[in-house]
């Protein structure tokens, strides 16, 4: 049986909106209602660009839909979502969920309440890069998570940690699987009056410890992850898109996927060191995740990163900011 597309809006039609209205434009199963966004110059731009209607109230965008994007700036976050999802719309909210801990609570208490979907777009989770790690075991004893950036003026409304390592956050507690046991954390002010560069030590319950920094006053770009286990060593290189795995196999084990193999020898034990770059199938993250989105509500797929994930991301990206603003003063 054919599905009817689901009707979607999008609301902020910035430097992300526009892609979020892109991608609606080609997906299956979708029907783009048209978008809101306060800045009318900007609605206009993007209605042109994309042969997308444009809608003067925000009301009357959502009363024509049954599923929204959400994508201006995150003090907004919390407003536009809970009068969509109180009019028993499915949600998409850009990353961070929301600006406080509060607000996130008190639309996933909605959503429940109204029974939607809250999708939180930390798109970072759909990196091909990070999905090539899909076939292996990972258990990780040690996780070291870098993420540094060049300054641009965009996102410094909010500290750096709420911007950049709060992409980080959420793909370590879905690695570390496990509650977060306790947090060190510090930082630093360099070019503006929040936190500019920011580090944090994270041991959850499972003894999994973590070691996690974020700067956005870097020279260049560099946005890794080194995963360490017993029996496994892996590289993920989120920005070039290369991920490389070490394995250690007993002697005789097949492995016609490595590259390379070290043979090794410890207390009279023939071991080798296996080798292997996974493949890594690209894709358009941004493309998925709305994918995913449609298909959620449509009741084919879960979302990848639920309303709850993006709550405790900005849960723990809340605390790490407290300690470091503790630390300042
Ligand atoms: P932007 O400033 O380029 O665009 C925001 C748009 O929203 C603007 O056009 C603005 O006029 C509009 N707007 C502001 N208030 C509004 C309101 N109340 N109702 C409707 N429209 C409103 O910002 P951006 O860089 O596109 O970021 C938007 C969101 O996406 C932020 O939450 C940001 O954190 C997130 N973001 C996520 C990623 C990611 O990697 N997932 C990357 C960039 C931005």
């Amino acid at each position: 049986m054919k599905n009817n597309p689901i009707k979607i809006g999008v609301v902020g039609v910035g430097h992300l909106g526009q892609h979020h209205v892109k991608h609606y434009k080609n997906l299956k199963n979708v029907e783009l209602v048209g978008i809101f966004d306060t800045d009318r110059k900007r609605a206009e731009e993007v209605s042109i660009k994309y042969e997308v209607k444009i809608f003067e109230e925000l009301k009357d965008l959502i009363e024509k839909t049954s599923a929204v994007s959400i994508v201006t700036p995150t003090p907004y976050h919390r407003n536009v979502a809970e009068l969509c999802i109180n009019s028993k719309k499915h949600v998409f909210i850009e990353k961070p969920i929301t600006a406080t801990l509060e607000e996130a609570d008190r639309l996933l208490f909605l959503a429940k309440q109204n029974e939607v979907i809250i999708q939180v777009g930390h798109i970072e989770r759909l990196n091909p890069a990070l999905l090539a790690l899909k076939p292996y075991q990972i258990k990780p004893k040690f996780i070291e998570l870098q993420r540094l950036a060049p300054y641009t003026s965009r996102g410094t409304d909010v500290p750096v940690v709420l911007d950049k390592m709060i992409h980080d956050i959420d793909i370590l507690l879905s690695l570390a699987d496990a509650p977060v046991k306790t947090i060190q954390a510090t930082g630093l002010s360099i070019l503006t009056d929040s936190i500019d560069i920011a580090h944090a030590r994270i041991r959850f319950e499972n003894g999994t410890v973590a070691s996690i920094m974020s700067s956005r006053v870097a020279k260049d770009e560099v946005r890794k992850i080194k995963i360490f286990q017993k029996d496994l060593y892996a590289t993920i290189d989120l920005l070039i898109g290369l991920t490389e795995v070490y394995n250690i196999k007993a002697e005789g084990s097949k492995d016609s996927n490595a590259e390379m193999i070290v043979p090794f020898e410890y207390k009279n034990k023939k071991q080798f060191i296996a080798y292997e770059k996974p493949t890594i199938i690209s894709g358009d993250p941004l493309k998925m995740e709305l994918e995913n989105f449609i298909l959620s509500i449509l009741g084919k797929e879960t979302p990848i990163v639920s309303g709850k994930a993006g709550r405790d991301a900005l849960e723990v990206a809340m605390e790490i900011q407290r300690m470091i603003i503790q630390d300042l003063h």
